[in-house]
């Protein structure tokens, strides 16, 4: 059995993935045509007849025509981000008998402390159910080049979509050579994430392989959410405290520090669903200041070159002063990035 686990394991080094990866989008991001995402209406009975249901169906219906991969396929590659959002993801695929692959690479995670956490504890979580798990490289210097220039920009922006869209490249390119028909992301299932933003990154990204197709579907419902917060909590998974790169740890413990929140610790407690679930409020609360500080912070970028410079400086200077003192500091329930 021991044996049969490991095999499960397969490595994917930086050598087998597209030499472009790290290739900037800066322009192509600004002038970035709209990707068509077609949410298919549901094929459930009481959801086409109900005026009230979330367009084009009810959030919490089980039953939507698309809630199996496009085509009929069987084989999925499922990109994972960590353990507590790919849970609910793979049990449901695992329940419609689907036969399922994580594909973990996630360059982005920082520092590399906290990306072996949340590797070994999905690696750990998926060979439990015998799913086999991709262990790609620690790509963080493409990821770097790729994001350059972006480093101010607010979650959910355009550094974000670069981020996406690196991530779901290198995803389809691996999911055409090895035959996976069909792929699709964790990313989709978090609330913290714009789900349109996910799903076109990866639909981009289909559209590079003639032979392979980008699952669309809505993750982020109400029942798969509370799923996702069950699995964690039994599973007692590390807690995560922002969304992975050096740029959100750096905003999350700005947002932190100005509202009296202990900063970010990095390999900090496991998880419980608690208070995770149901403070929804702070997910709005969040965004809403963050966007704040994305404003001065632009407004500082409209100063003269030289204050701009003493202020990155400065902002630098803090960011990794706060890095030190961040193993140092104790964590809090209620001031927790939520997966
Ligand atoms: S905030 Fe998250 S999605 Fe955005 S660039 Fe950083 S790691 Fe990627």
């Amino acid at each position: 059995m021991a044996s049969l686990k490991t095999n499960l394991v397969l490595a994917h080094t930086c050598e087998s993935m597209p030499a472009n990866r790290s290739v900037p989008s800066e322009g192509s991001l600004r002038r970035r045509r709209r990707v068509a995402i077609r949410y298919d209406a549901c094929a459930h009975e009481s959801c086409r007849n109900n005026p009230n249901a979330n367009p084009p169906y009810d959030r919490d219906c089980r039953d939507h025509a698309h809630a199996m991969p496009p085509n009929g396929a069987n084989r999925v590659l499922l990109h994972s981000c960590c353990a507590p959002c790919s849970g609910a993801m793979f049990e449901e695929m695992l329940e419609k008998n689907l036969n399922v692959t994580i594909f973990f690479y996630n360059p982005n995670i920082h520092p590399r402390k906290e990306y072996d956490i949340r590797k070994e504890e999905n690696k750990k979580y998926a060979l439990k159910h015998g799913v086999p798990f991709v262990d790609a490289d620690y790509d963080a210097k493409s990821w770097y080049k790729r994001t350059k220039g972006m480093e101010f920009d607010p979650e959910r922006g355009t550094r974000c979509t670069a981020c996406f869209d690196m991530r779901m490249e290198v995803t389809a390119a691996y999911a055409s050579k090895h035959g996976f028909p069909v792929f699709t992301t964790t990313n989709a299932t978090s609330r913290w994430k714009d789900i349109d933003q996910v799903n076109a990154s990866g639909l981009q990204a289909a559209e590079m392989y003639p032979d392979v197709q980008y699952w669309v579907y809505n993750w982020q419902t109400d029942e798969m959410t509370l799923r996702k917060y069950q699995i964690s909590a039994e599973n007692k998974f590390y807690k995560q405290e922002y969304c992975g790169c050096a740029y959100s740890l750096r905003d999350s413990n700005l947002y932190r520090k100005k509202h009296g929140i202990p900063l970010v610790k990095i390999g900090g407690e496991t998880a419980g669903l608690g208070t995770r679930y149901g403070v929804y409020f702070l997910l709005r609360f969040f965004f809403h200041h963050h966007s704040n500080f994305s404003v001065s912070l632009s407004a500082t970028l409209k100063t003269p070159k030289r204050m701009r410079r003493k202020s990155r400086k400065m902002s630098c200077a803090n960011f990794f002063k706060m890095q030190q003192t961040t193993s140092t500091t104790k964590s809090s329930k209620e001031g927790r990035w939520l997966p």
